[in-house]
């Protein structure tokens, strides 16, 4: 852990080295579910492996960024504000996000571990995490999927989704069969997100700089962060990240739980 003048900032630091010591002594014999943190740049890939891990791993993916789409999709009344933060390619409160985050993964399906896309964004949120892990028997493994600055706009601005399945496209590099339609769901016009724009992409990279990077380091520091290398295809870099997962061993490729 980085060492800070900042008063404040040596309290975090010490409430999640705390946190972190309190969560690796857990019995080691208790065989631990992992949750699954995917860090990245917007546009780095995050997304569509988290979508493969729970494709072939069953482990359910929570992406705070398709839940907080959903709630500005509602009429009620955190919905406009939701809708501006997003719109503005800022964060939304720790608070909210928090709160959206408990109630998910309170559910059934995530007893298993699961797959977090999006989130922790803060160092506030993943102390939170780490609380919710210790409470619930889980281990925290986190995974950058490390792209450079420059191919990120191109990356993020090219990005199309299925709006019925969820199937991400890019019309630079992984462009649908027809024109702007899913090649699985072809009445399904694909959706250009509203802050995939090069305005928005660039308030999101400078968040993520000032907001999200302190996360590696916090990662790092309690060695629990694999790098992988998100300019390679998406198949490879999750054949990477699933082996890394095999040799963390609680968990075999079909989900079940080993020992
Ligand atoms: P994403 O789909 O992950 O790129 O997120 C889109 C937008 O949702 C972000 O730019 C934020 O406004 C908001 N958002 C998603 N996840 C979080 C989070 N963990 N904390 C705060 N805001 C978030």
């Amino acid at each position: 852990m980085k060492a800070s003048s900042d008063p404040e900032a040596v309290c975090v630091d010490e409430e999640l080295d705390s946190l972190f010591y309190r969560l690796i002594e857990v019995d080691e014999s208790i065989a631990l579910n992992m949750i699954i943190v995917l860090i990245g740049a917007p546009g780095a890939g995050k997304g569509t492996q988290a979508r493969l891990l729970e494709e072939r791993r069953g482990l359910p993916q929570i992406s705070t960024g398709d839940m907080l789409r959903a709630i500005a999709r509602t009429e009620t009344p955190i919905a406009k504000e939701v809708r501006a933060v997003q719109a503005s390619g800022k964060l939304i409160s720790d608070d909210l996000v928090i709160r959206v985050v408990q109630e998910r993964t309170s559910r059934e399906d995530c007893k298993g571990g699961f797959v977090l896309d999006g989130f922790p964004r803060t160092i506030v949120q993943a102390t939170m995490l780490e609380n919710l892990a210790f409470e619930q028997h889980q281990k925290v493994v986190a995974a950058l999927v490390d792209v450079q600055f420059d191919l990120l706009e191109m990356r993020a601005t090219g990005r199309r989704s299925c709006p019925v399945c969820g199937e991400i496209y890019n019309i630079h590099f992984k462009p649908p069969q027809k024109d702007n339609v899913c090649d699985l769901h072809p009445e399904a016009e694909l959706i250009h997100r509203a802050d995939d724009t090069p305005e928005k992409i660039k308030v999101r990279l400078a968040t993520y700089e000032q907001q999200t990077q302190p996360l590696i380091d916090y990662y790092e520091a309690s060695k629990r962060l694999w790098h992988l290398d998100g300019t390679r295809e998406a198949d490879v870099i999750y054949a990477e990240l699933d082996k890394l997962l095999n040799q963390e061993g609680h968990q075999t490729s079909d989900g079940e739980a080993r020992n």
